[in-house]
């Protein structure tokens, strides 16, 4: 049976182009910072993002956990959004590894506001935590692959510099919000002091994500890295895979975009079925099957004895997600599995 598996951007498989190309990767010691091919890919991404440094690491967590850590001290606070994957996928780490608490922000599509960290900035007294970070995500994953608009980065950046306080972007999918606004990803870059971007979603690669900042801010980064465990040897066969990801899957994104815009529009098509149209514009879609009558994770099941793969994101929401593995054509069989699943009521 053909499978369709929209699950997440995460579970592509490297290309024939990119398994050549990791083939034929230089490679190095780079805990001794000799591996050429990781240099390069380093150097690159903080060309792209305007910052100074960059470190390879494991992956978007381990970029998270340690930018957290650069920026934070025990007992600190991080202002984050409420459904950030800072705040609920990472284990719990922000407390495991660095000590500190999160002060999860109700965002509206994962748009948090100035007024809001106004609101929940901690005064400078000993019986509070202390206000210490404020992490964004962009795109959101959990709001629908939504795009945080330069603008309110601009405003919350006012306010992170009137409180002295770092700011930190979860930039996983940042790559989608450049395709897709054609906003320069360095333009992105310059309002925080550190960003982590990922290869292993949208770009393709098997593994890996890079954190940018200041030279000070990476160097510390590199210790921690360390420390973690997440030192590697010969690792240029990794960023080998992210050299080729910039190269070849990175403008085609944007047919991820336009894939996933096809399911949105179909699905909010259905009577009882809700995607916000207005903010799905990149790679997710998020669909509230609320007035469907039917549970989640019933539909979602009776996708899969069609085929077609998805994740329940709560009792009413579905997430589906386009990527390098899906073409023209399954999202044709996709729309014709929703018809046979789904018609039966309303179709
Ligand atoms: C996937 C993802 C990460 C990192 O996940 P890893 O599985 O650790 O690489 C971080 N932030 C967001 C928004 C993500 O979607």
């Amino acid at each position: 049976m053909k499978t369709i598996d929209l699950r997440s951007d995460t579970i592509t498989k490297p290309t024939p182009g990119m398994r050549k190309a990791i083939a034929e990767a230089q490679v190095g010691d780079d805990v001794f910072g000799e591996d050429p091919t990781i240099n390069e890919l380093q150097k690159r991404v903080a060309g792209l993002l305007g910052k100074d440094a960059a470190l390879f690491v494991a992956s978007g967590t381990m970029a998270n956990q340690i930018s957290i850590k650069c920026h934070t001290q025990p007992g600190d606070e991080v202002i984050c959004e409420a459904d950030s994957h800072i705040f609920n996928y990472e284990g719990g780490s922000p407390a495991f590894l660095s000590g500190v608490q999160l002060c999860p922000l109700q965002g509206t599509n994962g748009v948090i506001s100035p007024e809001q960290i106004k609101t929940a900035l901690r005064p400078k007294d000993s019986h509070y935590p202390q206000s210490g970070l404020i992490a964004l995500e962009n795109t959101h994953n959990r709001a629908g692959g939504t795009i945080f608009p330069l603008d309110a980065i601009k405003a919350i950046r006012e306010t992170a510099d009137f409180y002295d306080l770092p700011m930190h972007l979860d930039g996983a999918r940042l790559w989608n919000a450049h395709v897709e606004t054609g906003i320069p990803l360095e333009e992105y870059g310059k309002y925080f002091d550190s960003v982590s971007v990922c290869f292993s979603k949208g770009l393709g690669a098997p593994v890996g994500s890079m954190i940018t900042g200041s030279i000070e801010f990476i160097n510390k980064a590199h210790r921690y890295r360390k420390m973690l465990g997440g030192g590697m040897r010969q690792a240029g066969i990794l960023a080998a895979a992210g050299l080729y990801a910039l190269d070849y899957h990175l403008e085609r994104l944007a047919d991820d975009h336009k894939r996933a815009r096809i399911i949105a529009e179909f699905l909010n098509g259905i009577k009882g079925v809700y995607v916000n149209l207005n903010e799905t514009r990149t790679n997710i879609v998020i669909a509230d099957f609320k007035d469907y009558g039917q549970d989640a994770s019933v539909i979602a099941e009776k996708l899969k004895e069609q085929g077609l793969l998805c994740i329940p994101f709560s009792a009413t929401k579905i997430r589906f997600v386009t990527h390098l593995e899906i073409d023209d054509q399954d999202i044709e069989f996709a729309l014709k599995l929703f018809k046979i699943v789904l018609d039966k009521k309303d179709l």
